[in-house]
């Protein structure tokens, strides 16, 4: 007796054994459709994304909605900063880490600026930048260079430099280069009051605009100074750095050329003042030499127009390496 009920006990649990291994095989059939099915979805929805993005890179007049910015900018960079500024009035201190840096308000895309088409966009470029000036006596021979060797550069000046020396300004313009804004008094930005913002960046970027004739005016916030205040009077791309050639505290042009030399790479934005002699002495030395290993020297609208379809208002760009 006790060993037949056993028996049917035993039948029992085998029958129960198969339901659940049933419920369990359904289980997993719905689970497997399901990740297909949101897997899928998913797929299209990122696909659309890319779709719109590409739409705005082509089409760099539309103004790009705030989701879209996610994917190539970063928002890590707190230190493009004030942290470290020096007395010293030309020279800036802190050091961008990170490629682009996006500010809180909405991005507008830019007119680019003349672009060369005889860039090859397959190869090497990186930008040289000159702050400070334009000086009336290193300025001029530095153009020289730059053209002899086909190469561009952006000239990020200064309203009291740019008094009186604007047919500088004209002719770079004419060979190809870029003028930035570095504001009219190189003043720590930060620690303006509204009035002073538009005295320092309305005004300097008017004046530029007038006498180049540029649609979009880069700008570079003296000491890489700048806070979400700051960008709401910035209606052009921030330009910072990735190598700092510390020309301003070396003034030594074997020291600049040297410091280039160890740290250049595809895509760097490299920082020289062209107030300095000495600086200048070391970019007529380095142009050719850039040249030699294949680098092509661009505008920062030109870098920003091969590496990302061109530079938008409220990003901070530290550097433009390859995507
Ligand atoms: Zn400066």
């Amino acid at each position: 007796m006790e060993y037949e009920i056993a028996k049917r006990k035993h039948r029992k649990r085998k029958r129960r054994n198969k339901e659940i291994v049933l419920v369990f095989s359904i289980i997993v059939a719905v689970i497997v459709v399901a990740v297909g099915l949101f897997g899928n979805s998913k797929l299209k929805k990122s696909n659309s994304g890319k779709e719109n993005k590409d739409r705005i890179d082509n089409d760099i007049t539309k103004v790009t909605d705030e989701g879209e910015k996610s994917s190539d900018e970063v928002n890590t960079n707190e230190n493009a900063s004030d942290e470290n500024p020096t007395e010293d009035s030309s020279a800036e201190t802190t050091q961008p880490s990170t490629d682009e840096t996006s500010g809180s308000e909405t991005t507008v895309a830019q007119e680019h600026n003349a672009v060369s088409d005889e860039i090859d966009p397959n190869k090497p470029m990186v930008a040289l930048t000159f702050d400070d000036g334009p000086s009336s006596e290193n300025t001029g021979r530095l153009l020289d260079a730059l053209k002899e060797n086909n190469a561009h550069a952006t000239f990020f000046v200064v309203g009291y430099n740019v008094d009186g020396n604007e047919e500088i300004l004209k002719r770079a313009v004419q060979e190809g280069n870029e003028i930035g804004n570095h504001t009219s008094n190189h003043s720590k930005l930060t620690s303006l009051d509204d009035a002073g913002l538009t005295s320092e960046i309305v005004n300097m970027r008017q004046k530029i605009a007038d006498i180049t004739g540029q649609s979009t005016v880069v700008i570079r916030p003296p000491y890489g100074a700048v806070d979400d205040h700051v960008m709401t009077f910035i209606t052009d791309p921030v330009v910072l750095w990735s190598i700092d050639t510390e020309d301003w505290k070396t003034r030594n042009a074997a020291a600049t050329v040297q410091n280039i030399q160890q740290n250049v790479y595809d895509g760097a934005i490299i920082l020289m003042h062209d107030i300095h002699a000495e600086s200048v002495d070391a970019a007529i030395q380095i142009i050719p030499w850039l040249r030699e290993q294949g680098y092509q020297m661009v505008t920062m609208s030109e870098l920003g127009y091969y590496r990302r379809g061109g530079l938008q208002t409220g990003i901070r760009y530290g550097a433009l390496p390859p995507e």
